[in-house]
């Protein structure tokens, strides 16, 4: 399995790290893991290509996790592919009409299937087999589990229960929006990151979706998490590829 990050940043821009996506490929099957700002761009700059996208899994509905999906439709339309499928938590096939509704030039162009999937269900999306998880959040978010070995935390607070669910996985990419000098809820800081993955055996940790405030943090963050975890752990990076 390969994951590329396309988007290791977040709402606020930081100039170097494009909003949320991920691509996860493995033998020839291949899923977006949510379509931020800037996605569609970094899947030229990847080699990955919008072309050979037709399958997007969205965390959540915020709008540094969808925003390129009306981009990223069109592009393929003008490409000439004619499918897309886009499966993600309760809402989306109405967050999907709406954008129709609003772009309706675009409404009909390309074979367009919505799915929408519940917490804690087993599912698969683009020959994966992928877990969902309820994470804490200020919407409704989904995180994932890929064939037992990669895990994606989408946004959310640190806690035991998403914690033990990435428990044995490879690679887990968690949320690590701000340093601990933040104030913050929804999201977590490393301290706390720290604390919940105490105790789990995980290959590797890579911090996302950072903010601004981590700017020139990063040793600081490490060593935050490092209090109260031993594991091997890393920031993403916007085109990083990971071979797990
Ligand atoms: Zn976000
Ligand atoms: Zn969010």
């Amino acid at each position: 399995m390969r994951i590329t990050f396309l988007g290791t940043g977040s709402a606020m821009p930081t100039g170097s790290r494009f909003q949320s996506g991920i691509v996860v490929e493995e033998d020839g099957r291949r899923v977006l893991v949510d379509c931020g700002s800037g996605v569609l761009h970094r899947l030229q700059q990847s080699g990955v290509g919008y072309e050979n996208i037709s399958t997007v899994l969205l965390t959540h509905h915020h709008v540094d996790h969808v925003s390129d999906l009306m981009p990223l439709l069109k592009a393929r339309w003008l490409a000439g592919e004619e499918h897309l499928e886009v499966v993600g938590p309760t809402g989306t096939k109405r967050l999907l009409d709406g954008l129709l509704s609003v772009h309706d030039y675009l409404d009909g162009k390309i074979d367009l299937q919505v799915r929408e999937i519940t917490p804690d269900e087993e599912f698969d999306v683009a020959g994966f087999s992928v877990e969902g998880f309820e994470t804490r959040h200020s919407m409704d978010c989904l995180a994932y589990k890929f064939e037992d070995e990669f895990t994606f935390s989408g946004d959310s607070e640190a806690f035991s229960g998403l914690a033990n669910f990435a428990d044995g996985s490879a690679v887990l990419v968690h949320d690590c929006s701000f340093p601990d000098e933040v104030d913050v809820s929804n999201h977590p800081t490393p301290s706390q990151l720290g604390e919940a993955l105490s105790g789990t055996d995980i290959g590797r940790v890579y911090l996302t979706h950072l903010y601004p405030h981590t700017d020139g943090k990063h040793e600081a963050m490490l060593k935050s998490v490092a209090a109260e975890y031993d594991g091997d752990v890393g920031f993403a990076e916007d085109l990083l590829s990971v071979e797990i």
